[in-house]
């Protein structure tokens, strides 16, 4: 909604003063305020507008308000806004399901305060966004308003919280928990990324994290979630050059995709390859830098590599929805086969990047590693999750912001793929792709 324009009344009741020297500094400043107001103040308000092409909402700014009784946290728009309060335990969560929302906040807002831990929001879906409240303790949320100002058009998109007991909190996530399960449900970003295919190898490109889920942040504030998802649009852009093959993104934007939905695009696009990208921190061990690839395991190669394959597979609850249960057909003999033979392309690509990217990349002292991903569960996909360097790191930060790098990391990560393909079909007897 467009900035309401400067009350008009005001300017009357100024000019309906005796004398025209008076009058004339009413008019001067009636007109000075008007300026300071259309161009000043609702700036914000009127760029943000601009901003979102898709004729969201966008929020510009965002406040927590604490005192004994409540919390308030307070996001300003550009418009109305209508959501959804539910709540979840262990840990102790408010979720608000909102419509598609174009946050544009401060980089530098306070996150926490009063009953709040911390709160993160983004992308849910394609169409829906979602803000995720930590609590410091058990608190409701009460009913969400919305409210105009007047002056500039601005809107207030309040969420209140009172703190409960126990007993109180568990009943409303006992509410509230079959409404949450249906939020989480398909969303029908599968069918959508996958489109017509035709005979050329198709290649899924998994930038990890997303939307209401930012994955590691650095110090300065740079989120995995960006930077792993300018890499796959790189690299979408490499392989795309010569035509050779199909590529498929799990996400193209800011948007939130459940690990389930990655494993499932790969299963129904019948993917020959799944690369996983990753930028993720190791806070126990700053020391740890480096690329590294990463193939499936339930056995880990090393204790980092088991914990950091943990705090991933966490990603879906950082978004307030249950871990899906992904079907990798366990029992099923051709599909231990299947799963074996997988593991060998996985392995065998692994390699190849490796060998790659050892003369562009800083790799890691151990660059070759296994751990119990669960995005690297398709029994039918030769997958694997590369941590292009970690946030944690000093040394990496720098390098995984750099625009040559990523040219520089894409360009060789699309040669171990050329060779990967090249061996592949030459081994089963098949001519190899042509260039
Ligand atoms: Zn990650």
């Amino acid at each position: 909604m467009r900035p309401a324009p400067i009350p008009y009344r005001d300017r009357e009741r100024h000019a309906s003063r005796p004398t025209a020297k008076l009058r004339l500094i009413a008019a001067v400043l009636a007109i000075v305020s008007c300026i300071l107001l259309l161009t000043l103040y609702p700036a914000r308000i009127a760029l943000a507008d601009e901003a979102d092409a898709s004729g969201s909402i966008v929020a510009i700014d965002v406040e927590i308000e604490a005192d004994a009784q409540e919390t308030r946290l307070v996001f300003k728009l550009n418009g109305p806004l209508e959501g959804r309060a539910l709540h979840t335990g262990s840990p102790e969560r408010v979720i608000i399901d909102l419509p598609r929302v174009n946050f544009q906040l401060p980089a530098d807002q306070a996150r926490t305060g009063g009953l709040i831990s911390h709160f993160r929001y983004g992308l849910f879906a394609r169409d829906r966004s979602r803000i995720v409240i930590d609590l410091a303790e058990p608190a409701l949320a009460g009913s969400l308003s919305s409210q105009a100002r007047e002056t500039d058009g601005a809107h207030f998109f309040t969420i209140t919280l009172r703190p409960v007991d126990p007993e109180g909190f568990a009943e409303a996530v006992a509410r509230d928990s079959q409404d949450l399960a249906e939020t989480a449900a398909r969303n029908g970003a599968v069918a959508a990324q996958i489109g017509e295919l035709d005979d050329r190898p198709v290649i899924v490109v998994d930038p990890g994290h997303g939307g209401v889920d930012p994955g590691a942040v650095a110090s300065g504030g740079v989120t995995e979630k960006e930077i792993v998802l300018a890499f796959g649009l790189r690299l979408r852009e490499r392989l795309e050059e010569k035509g050779r093959y199909q590529v498929i993104m799990t996400r193209e934007e800011d948007v939130f995709v459940s690990l389930a939905d990655r494993v499932r695009i790969a299963r129904e696009a019948q993917a020959d390859l799944f690369i996983s990208i990753h930028a993720d921190s190791i806070s126990s061990a700053p020391q740890v830098s480096g690329l590294t690839v990463y193939t499936g395991s339930e056995q880990a190669s090393d204790a980092e590599s088991a914990r950091l394959a943990e705090r991933e597979n966490r990603a879906d609850a950082a978004a307030g929805i249950e871990e899906e249960r992904i079907d990798t057909g366990v029992g099923d003999i051709l599909m231990d086969l299947t799963r074996r033979e997988t593991r060998g392309f996985s392995h065998g690509f692994a390699r190849y990047l490796v060998e790659e990217m050892e003369s562009v990349a800083r790799l890691n002292r151990n660059p070759l590693r296994q751990a119990g991903f669960r995005v690297l569960r398709a029994p039918d996909v030769p997958s694997v999750l590369v941590e292009l360097g970690y946030l944690s790191s000093r040394r990496d930060i720098d390098l995984l912001r750099s625009p040559e790098w990523r040219d520089k990391t894409t360009q060789s990560m699309a040669e171990a793929i050329g060779v990967y393909f090249t061996t592949r079909f030459a081994n089963r007897g098949l001519a190899p792709v042509s260039p």
